[in-house]
């Protein structure tokens, strides 16, 4: 029997969701942020951890991962870029009392600079790390954003450290969580904060849905919950100390995509809202309270 895939725990690890037979091949997955792709992996507990993490996070080599977020060209994400302006604006005011004018920000998974260019003029410096080639020339063309084609390991050897570190929706596809955030407290200043986002399976939202969740997608491979968010984090010396509701704003469009993977039979019904333009221009809040803001902060070492 396989164990936990956190080495600090190697607790017993069982199936928890089974989807039948699926012949995919993880080669033929589509990586893209936006993308339309319905196949659902195998998800697996730890007995004694309860972290949750799909059939790719065992038996995926993390260089094929990486690989695949190198070649991500994402145009569904580009056209919807004004949405995403403002769902980070939202997400800014929210955490702007992070952040001032002596600050030095790193952002792990900057993909296009959406929000790295809200960030920017409220800082003393800027960083983003995007292992997409087209995600990080898109941000220095469109944005002149410093971005680093590069993973955290690469990028922790420079020695460079930061006093804000922020991820939103990273966490979960990292190949690595555990040594993400050793590294990710390495390059963290003493009184640094890492602030993440990402959905919680404990939500009431994850836990009713269950196995259809629409978050369980194939290049989601950690599965977390506040508990278990905080039990990883400690084991690297960073300490959650406050969580927040994240509700998203998203153009109707976006969600009218979505809908229509989760529904499948009502698909000609989405199909024709889709037709209709004037609704590609609203902007829907959608909140279920399954997406949270973390804040964590480095343990002082005595
Ligand atoms: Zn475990």
């Amino acid at each position: 029997m396989k164990t936990c895939l956190n080495k600090k725990c190697l607790g017993n690890i069982k199936l928890l969701y089974d989807y039948g037979e699926s012949n995919y091949n993880f080669n033929d997955i589509n990586f893209d942020c936006t993308t339309n792709s319905y196949l659902k992996p195998k998800i697996y507990i730890c007995e004694k951890c309860k972290l949750k993490f799909s059939e790719f996070a065992t038996n995926i080599p993390k260089s094929n991962v990486e690989n695949k977020y190198n070649i991500i060209v994402d145009d569904i994400y580009i056209s919807e870029i004004s949405h995403k302006e403002k769902y980070f604006l939202s997400l800014y005011k929210k955490i702007s009392h992070c952040f001032d004018k002596r600050k030095t920000v790193l952002e792990i998974g900057s993909y296009y600079g959406v929000f790295g260019n809200i960030i920017k003029p409220n800082v003393k410096s800027y960083s983003g790390l995007e292992l997409s080639a087209h995600g990080s020339d898109y941000a220095k063309n469109n944005y002149e954003l410093e971005i680093f084609n590069e993973t955290i390991k690469e990028h922790a050897k420079k020695n460079v450290k930061y006093d804000v570190i922020v991820m939103t929706d990273v966490i979960e596809h990292f190949p690595d969580p555990f040594e993400a955030l050793e590294l990710i407290e390495k390059i963290l200043n003493t009184d640094g904060l890492l602030i993440f986002t990402t959905f919680n399976m404990d939500s009431l939202y994850a836990k009713i849905t269950g196995r259809n969740y629409h978050w369980i997608l194939p290049f989601h491979l950690f599965y977390f919950s506040n508990k278990t968010l905080k039990k990883l984090c400690l084991e690297n010396n960073l300490e959650i100390f406050k969580i927040k509701n994240d509700p998203r704003i998203v153009s109707f469009f976006y969600l009218l995509n979505k809908l229509e993977l989760i529904f499948p039979k009502f698909k000609f019904i989405f199909k024709i809202a889709k037709k209709i333009k004037i609704l590609h221009h609203i902007n829907i809040n959608v909140n279920l309270f399954d997406l949270n803001i973390y804040y964590a902060k480095k343990k002082p070492k005595f």
